[in-house]
């Protein structure tokens, strides 16, 4: 037992100098962050982060498990950009808290395809400071002969890849029975565009969430007022939950004649809201525009009009998503957004 407590002293030790060497690091970081942001050079170097973890991998070859070196260098990584990113809080598990830092940036998929698919974004995600993650497991789809989402497996998936990943899960339901099925699937349920004037699903959503003020991320409908909005998400309200976010995401105009965009990116509409009610209200370039190259220029716009936060199709293999992969950007790309976040907030 004597030789145990011994031993146990050195590990504390140990453990000690370990944590003392990461706050002296934590100095030295902090320092790089502050220099880079004088230059304006990007504070997230991928390339120098990766050549970090590959070259002690290589130097400690054969004495300790390469995966440890990895695992314990990202996390020393992150920690030591932890305040750079405005994004969240990284260690954080307070949705509430983190729904209330601007800007939200919730990213996923239009679909959950698969857990491999999930998982793979999610770890895009979660590597950029991401920590909502959005994905669909029932699918509001204009044709009932398309592709219907993966419903229950897809919830399972998405909460598990949730949890992994230190992330919350944010999904839609289309109707009540659903919602009363799998509630517990979802950290922030969304309500679509298609159901904004589905008053009694509303009515039902405002109750169900009344008891633990679930956030709601409410989408307007796509020929919906800015007036029927707002009240479709009083509807919510009314029954006692207060936690709704408002999210454009394009309208249907006479644009849709000839335009390539899928709807008319309802942009204006933030400066009016701002100006009519204190929700949250969020931006979805993905919808709004239907076409990836137009999504990010579009998403720093709404964010330059005063959004409180943006939810983004994201995907690592666009061309094979099963759906919505046109609009679908790769985390590349999510960066930029990241980029810009981190360097106007
Ligand atoms: C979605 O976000 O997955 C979606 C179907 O969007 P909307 O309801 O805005 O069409
Ligand atoms: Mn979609």
């Amino acid at each position: 037992m004597n030789e145990i407590n011994n031993l146990r002293r050195e590990i504390n030790k140990i453990d000690k100098e370990l944590i003392d060497f990461l706050i002296k690091r934590k100095t030295f970081s902090d320092r790089i962050i502050s220099a880079k942001k004088s230059q304006a050079i990007s504070v997230y170097d991928k390339k120098r982060e990766l050549e970090i973890i590959t070259s002690l991998k290589n130097e400690f070859i054969g004495k300790i498990n390469p995966a440890l070196i990895e695992g314990v260098l990202r996390e020393i990584l992150f920690y030591s950009k932890s305040e750079y990113y405005k994004l969240n809080n990284y260690y954080s598990n307070d949705l509430n808290g983190l729904l209330d830092k601007s800007p939200i940036l919730i990213a996923g998929p239009c679909t959950i395809e698969s857990e491999e698919q999930l998982s793979g974004i999610a770890a895009h995600l979660f590597n950029n400071g991401i920590r909502l993650l959005r994905g669909g497991a029932f699918k509001p789809r204009t044709s009932p002969f398309s592709f219907q989402g993966l419903e229950e497996e897809g919830l399972k998936i998405m909460k598990s890849v949730a949890e992994k990943n230190n992330m919350f899960a944010v999904t839609e339901f289309l109707d009540s029975r659903q919602l009363e099925t799998y509630y517990d699937y979802a950290d922030v349920l969304q309500i679509g565009s298609r159901n904004m004037f589905s008053y009694g699903f509303l009515k039902q959503v405002g109750k169900k969430t009344a008891v633990d003020k679930k956030p709601v991320l409410l989408k307007r409908g796509f020929n919906a007022t800015l007036n029927e909005f707002l009240l479709s998400a009083q509807y919510i309200i009314n029954e006692g939950n207060p936690n709704v976010i408002l999210c454009l995401r394009g309208i249907r105009t006479f644009e849709q004649i000839d335009s390539q965009m899928r709807n008319t990116p309802d942009l204006a509409s933030i400066l009016e809201l701002k100006e009519l009610t204190d929700l949250k209200i969020i931006f979805d370039p993905s919808h709004a525009c239907g076409d990836a190259k137009f999504v990010v220029p579009t998403a720093v716009a709404a964010l330059g009009l005063g959004a409180d936060g943006l939810i983004i199709e994201t995907h690592t293999n666009p061309q094979d998503a099963v759906t919505d992969g046109k609009q679908s950007i790769e985390p590349a790309e999510l960066e930029r957004v990241i980029d810009y976040i981190n360097r106007n907030y």
